[in-house]
């Protein structure tokens, strides 16, 4: 499968893949035993860049597939006139690649969150997609000093995909610094997608994830983000100036 041109959003590269496609590209690359290291942007990651260069660095030039998560990418990438089909959020690509994993037989690794998190999504991943082989779990509260006995852990797993949920963009930064000593072919940021699968975190209800509305229901069960999504209004305005 050729690989879709990125569109640029505030200097950003997004490659503007809809759901199937991506997991279809993805599925290529374990087969082809070729790594891809996933990002995928919403506009609070887009105005991360805009002030944090080694943050923009990697999504420019060392992440292979950076997708339009958050209604935000989506609405700017069709203002600025591209064909964007559809959003393609963190937590769904990660269910959808579990259930690709299940269904090929692919190892899977849970890496991040509080202690006991990964493992309780793994027990739902488990319930929800008979026969996903989650290989190992490990929380995301480390240090330095622990960084080659995870990345051990990690490679003698034979995990083939590595999610990683350390918020953004500690998570893409990680991954960043050890890339090249990584074994798993996928490698991918998923915020705080094991604490959604775990239950621990409540996703938006349909109706407000239809209606674009997914940001508020964040902004009312975590009222301490509120300082970070004054980004979402700064980009609004940001992507029409840049029109
Ligand atoms: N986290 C972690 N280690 C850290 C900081 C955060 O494992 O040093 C986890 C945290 O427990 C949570 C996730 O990273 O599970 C961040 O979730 P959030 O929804 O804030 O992600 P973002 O919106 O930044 O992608």
């Amino acid at each position: 499968m050729e690989k879709i041109a990125a569109i640029q959003v505030l200097d950003v590269p997004v490659h503007p893949y809809s759901m199937n496609d991506a997991v279809a590209y993805l599925d290529q690359k374990i087969q082809a035993q070729q790594p891809s290291f996933v990002v995928t942007a919403n506009a609070e990651i887009i105005m991360m860049c805009q002030d944090d260069a080694e943050y923009k660095n990697i999504l420019t030039n060392i992440a292979d597939l950076v997708l339009p998560d958050g209604a935000g990418t989506v609405w700017a990438g069709r203002k600025l006139g591209h064909h964007v089909p559809e959003r393609v959020a963190g937590f769904d690509l990660f269910n959808r690649l579990l259930n690709l994993a299940a269904g090929k037989s692919y190892k899977v690794f849970f890496f991040g969150a509080a202690p006991g998190i990964a493992e309780a999504a793994r027990e739902k991943a488990e319930i929800l997609y008979p026969g996903v082989d989650v290989v190992g779990c490990r929380d995301g509260y480390f240090s330095d000093c622990d960084n080659t006995a995870i990345i051990e852990a990690i490679n003698n797993s034979g995990a083939q995909i590595l999610f990683l949920a350390l918020g953004a963009p500690k998570q893409e930064k990680w991954l960043q610094a050890h890339l090249r000593e990584l074994k798993p072919y996928i490698t991918m940021g998923i915020g705080g997608s094991f604490d959604v699968l775990a239950g621990k975190m409540e996703r938006a209800p349909l109706w407000m994830q239809k209606y674009s509305l997914e940001w508020l229901f964040r902004l009312y069960k975590q009222p301490r983000r509120c300082i970070r999504m004054l980004a979402l209004p700064k980009f609004v305005i940001k992507v029409i100036c840049s029109k």
